[in-house]
């Protein structure tokens, strides 16, 4: 019996928070996991202060990154205040930290995401499997993708999606939350023979199926087969991946429901924010959130129907519970809610007051609007359509109440 590898790439106030839930897990479970977890960190210089108790003074000043986590065992730039596992390695190079990777997790601001798998194309053992922690979506040219399958077919491996309502700063507290695990492969793992190691055996252990992706498009496609002396990656390994006794884990099918509620709360968040700042009270921020959750319901329907679980909007973390966190707490809503205070475009509050972490739901709205123009259809997602044009600057914060109304 061999042992999962698990590699998390990225390291940001989630990406590292991930990191440490998978590190704890990797060494409670000595039989399914090596200990060692590599986590991807985009390399840059930060500033020890010198008041630090957890280091000695001589240690202040500039020092890389990775340096200082795997020292301290803190991430003091995106989760400072946090001791990390020791069984948790910084790793600066991108390729090193996925090689032998056989479960990866990727963690990132979505707009990094496609230019960090084209760099380790080809340099992933390719019966990899994958969960994406990004809230985003993929919009380009062709249409709108989830970055499960952006990922997925990029690095030609099965990538799954883990979304819930989970305030970094939180689960990094090991305060108590719940998430959502989605995981539907197109065949058993645990049914396909043991591959050789050459590369030429290794094209016998391709398996071709036909798929159906989440939008319903079936296509021929080939997946390398998971070797037999793997534990099959299925809901059970995943949850002893994920799940700890502050992080409670619910591992469903519906890869579509758990990414897409993920990504488009980021747009209402920033509605949310807009009108707190604007002193309108909780009723204002329900009232967004009533017409976000009908859009974000709607917008599965209309795009991912062929797939999407409607159930996943009301009865799992990463829906309507999601939608009331970042509502209430999260960067983008936070950002929004100043950027109305200070009378400040929301891009100069994220770079004065994140740190370097970024917002997600700036770019998915303008995302998203281009992908509901291009389909015609701007007038039947008002909320959405209404975030686009104020961060435009062509409508305001004023106009939403009649605008959204019907
Ligand atoms: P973050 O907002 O902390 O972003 C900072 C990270 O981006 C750092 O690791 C930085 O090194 C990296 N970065 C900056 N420039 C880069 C580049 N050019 N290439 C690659 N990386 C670069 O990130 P996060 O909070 O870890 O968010 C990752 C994903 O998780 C997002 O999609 C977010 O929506 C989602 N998420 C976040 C939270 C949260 O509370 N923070 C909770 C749930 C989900
Ligand atoms: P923000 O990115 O707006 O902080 O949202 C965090 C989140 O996704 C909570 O579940
Ligand atoms: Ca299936």
């Amino acid at each position: 019996q061999r042992k999962h590898k698990l590699a998390v790439v990225g390291s940001g106030n989630w990406g590292t928070a991930i990191a440490k839930i998978v590190a704890e897990n990797a060494a409670s479970n000595p039989d399914l996991f090596e200990e060692t977890v590599e986590m991807w960190v985009y390399e840059e210089t930060v500033e020890v202060p010198k008041d630090s108790k957890n280091y000695d003074p001589s240690y202040a000043g500039p020092q890389k990154l990775t340096e200082v986590i795997n020292r301290t065992h803190e991430n003091i730039k995106y989760l400072p205040e946090v001791q990390l596992p020791v069984n948790l390695h910084a790793n600066p190079s991108l390729e090193d930290t996925v090689k032998d990777g056989t479960i990866l997790i990727f963690n990132l601001p979505h707009q990094f995401i496609i230019k960090t798998c084209e760099q380790i194309k080809g340099k992933i053992l390719p019966y990899a499997r994958g969960i994406s922690c990004i809230k985003g979506v993929d919009v380009n040219e062709s249409g709108i993708n989830l970055f499960s399958e952006t990922i997925g077919k990029t690095l030609g491996i099965y990538c799954g999606a883990l979304s819930g309502a989970n305030i970094a700063n939180e689960v990094a507290r090991e305060k108590w939350s719940e998430t959502s695990v989605a995981y539907d492969p197109p065949h058993m793992d645990s049914k396909a023979p043991t591959p050789q190691r050459s590369p030429s055996s290794s094209q016998t252990n391709l398996v071709e199926f036909q798929h159906k992706d989440v939008s319903g498009k079936i296509s021929d496609t080939k997946l390398q087969a998971l070797p037999s002396a793997y534990p099959p990656v299925d809901h059970a390994v995943l949850k002893a991946v994920f799940h700890r006794p502050y992080f409670h884990v619910r591992v469903v099918n519906d890869v579509a429901g758990v990414s897409i509620s993920g990504a488009l709360k980021n747009v209402v968040a920033l509605a949310a924010g807009w009108v707190v700042g604007m002193g309108w009270g909780d009723n204002a921020k329900a009232a967004v959130m009533r017409v976000g959750l009908m859009e974000m319901v709607k917008f599965g329907d209309q795009f991912f129907s062929a797939t999407i679980d409607q159930r996943t909007f009301t009865d799992e973390s990463a829906g309507v519970a999601d939608l009331i966190t970042s509502c209430s707490g999260g960067r983008n809503f936070r950002c929004a809610m100043h950027s109305v205070e200070r009378n400040l475009p929301i891009e100069e509050i994220e770079k004065t007051e994140l740190n370097g972490q970024k917002l997600q739901g700036t770019l998915t709205a303008y995302e998203v609007n281009s992908f509901l123009k291009n389909q015609g259809m701007e007038d039947q997602f008002p909320l959405f359509t209404a975030v686009y044009r104020i961060l435009e600057g062509t409508m305001k914060v004023e106009d939403i109440p009649n605008f959204i109304e019907r």
